[in-house]
């Protein structure tokens, strides 16, 4: 490659005082590398939410489960967030002293006694359900929750990441709340939950909570606590954290509850790194083709399904204009990373650095077209690297099929 500028972006900030070419060159790619340094970072923004308001944050295991690193979380964390059955399992097995809370778009019968075995809240998404299991939950001494509906929507354009969508699934509408809702069933409420946002910044949640208050407001003054849903990225260098300590603050002054929140992103925002090379390079027409090791299809699906641009250390700087389309090894014609400027030609077995690779990647791979799971690596405060898991053949065949 030609003569490289200095990436200050933040994904790579940890980067700033080594040459990662280096440091990762024993690497076999494609690796994730997980950043410690910068998971203490956004630990220590979240800490401080916690400490100044007195709100408790849990970890959504959705986007991060990587449970070797849960000893470390758990300083920042007052427990994690599940989305069913194994994430609630995984929560208290890895981080077995601190709340496990449960959120499920309908919980079975023939499970929930499990459910209830590992979780500390369970918070249902209908009032049918909360109706079926509340008070088996609430008679074996859980706290129970019921996730709303404002429907009110702050995101535009990825109504796939949009729970207030029109027709979607996520939280009970005011009307259903009010149709379906008797003086015992709601008796049973602890606290209400709504998850309305994603990466977005206070201003939103704000617009969001006055919405919530105004059609929810008057069912609050019952319940212990109100839980705030994920999608704050609180840790993102632009996010103004006194609108969202101001907001925390006034759900619990007026109605007397606990403000959780459980952000997924923002507890790994910019802690990893996916390492790749370049296997093949050729020009077709006007384009400039790269074949990497690495798939977006694989290892980093929200790349097809956002759909975004990874960043991509060294790459779309200013000044740059070489453009070269980064795809996959797999038969995919889709499966494309993205087009990215350099300052020139690259070549087979150069390396590649993608970041903020940690949320949402290692949790989502899967071995389509035979793709290899990238190995899964920490790179310590001190800059030593650890392996956490790697994987071969086995674990693409073993979910297939019977092993003989
Ligand atoms: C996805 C999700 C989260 C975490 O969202 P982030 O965008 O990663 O912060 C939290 N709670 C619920 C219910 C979710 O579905």
């Amino acid at each position: 490659m030609a003569e490289l500028k200095k990436d200050n972006r933040p994904p790579f900030r940890n980067l700033a005082s080594v040459d990662p070419y280096k440091l990762f060159a024993s690497l076999h790619t494609p690796a994730f590398v997980i950043d410690e340094a910068q998971l203490i970072y956004d630990g220590e923004i979240l800490k401080k939410v916690q400490e100044d308001t007195g709100c408790r944050i849990l970890l959504a295991q959705k986007c991060f489960s990587n449970y070797d690193l849960y000893p470390l979380l758990e300083n920042y964390v007052a427990g994690t967030e599940a989305s069913g059955l194994y994430e609630a399992r995984l929560g208290k097995e890895e981080m077995p002293n601190k709340e496990v809370h449960t959120f499920c778009g309908a919980f079975r019968e023939e499970e929930f006694d499990e459910v209830l075995k590992y979780s500390d809240h369970l918070v249902f998404n209908s009032v049918n359900q909360l109706k079926k299991f509340g008070k088996k939950a609430k008679d074996s001494g859980k706290s129970i929750g019921l996730r709303i509906n404002p429907e009110v929507s702050t995101q535009v354009g990825h109504d796939i990441y949009n729970p207030c969508a029109p027709g979607s699934r996520l939280g009970v509408t005011l009307k259903n709340f009010e149709e379906q809702m008797d003086e015992d069933t709601l008796s049973l409420l602890d606290g209400i939950h709504f998850h309305t946002l994603c990466q977005q910044n206070s201003i939103d949640l704000e617009t969001t909570l006055k919405v919530v208050e105004e059609k929810f407001g008057k069912y609050f003054h019952n319940l212990s606590w109100i839980n705030f849903g994920g999608g704050h990225h609180i840790t993102r260098e632009d996010y103004d954290i006194a609108r969202l300590e101001r907001l925390i603050k006034h759900v619990q002054d007026t109605y007397n509850v606990l403000v959780y929140l459980e952000p997924g992103e923002a507890t790994c925002l910019n802690a990893g790194y996916l390492v790749s090379k370049v296997l093949d390079t050729f020009d077709n027409g006007d384009f400039h083709i790269g074949i990497l090791d690495t798939s977006a299809a694989c290892h980093m699906p929200d790349v097809v399904e956002m759909p975004y641009l990874p960043p991509l250390y060294q790459t779309d700087l200013e000044g740059y204009d070489y453009k070269i389309r980064l795809g996959s090894q797999t038969c995919l014609s889709g499966d494309v990373i993205g087009d990215f400027s350099f300052p020139g030609p690259i070549k087979e077995g150069d390396m590649l650095i993608f970041g903020d690779m940690a949320l949402y990647t290692t949790v989502k791979t899967n071995t389509f077209n035979g793709m290899p799971l990238p190995g899964i690596y920490l790179l310590k405060k001190d800059y030593s690297i650890e392996t956490i898991a790697t994987f071969g053949y086995d674990d693409f065949k073993h979910r297939l099929g019977k092993s003989k």
